[in-house]
């Protein structure tokens, strides 16, 4: 069952489950009343948690953009090793 998004000029979101094709363009707001007319969000057609984490920090990001001064940290320890090409063990060293 979807999850239809709708907004209260009072309360603000409001978030009701309804059968598809089944949700009005105006619901009364369960709380002042007050009609809250619907919205159009992005489907969030499957619970996902990582997908909904990475949902809700983008939109955060929007008007709450974390601000850096300086690169995160290292982490401790050497570097690992990088990576060889697999296909240049077959070249001839100097
Ligand atoms: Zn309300």
């Amino acid at each position: 069952m979807p999850l239809y998004a709708y907004r209260c000029d009072e309360d603000g979101p409001v978030d009701v489950m309804r059968p598809m094709g089944a949700a009005p363009p105006v619901l009364a707001c369960p709380t002042c009343g007050a009609d809250a007319p619907r919205m159009i969000t992005a489907p969030r057609l499957r619970a996902d948690r990582a997908r909904v984490a990475a949902i809700d920090r983008a939109e955060s990001s929007r008007t709450e953009p974390t601000v850096v001064s300086a690169p995160p940290p290292r982490p401790a320890g050497p570097r690992p090793a990088p990576r060889l090409d697999p296909r240049t063990a077959a070249l001839p060293r100097p």
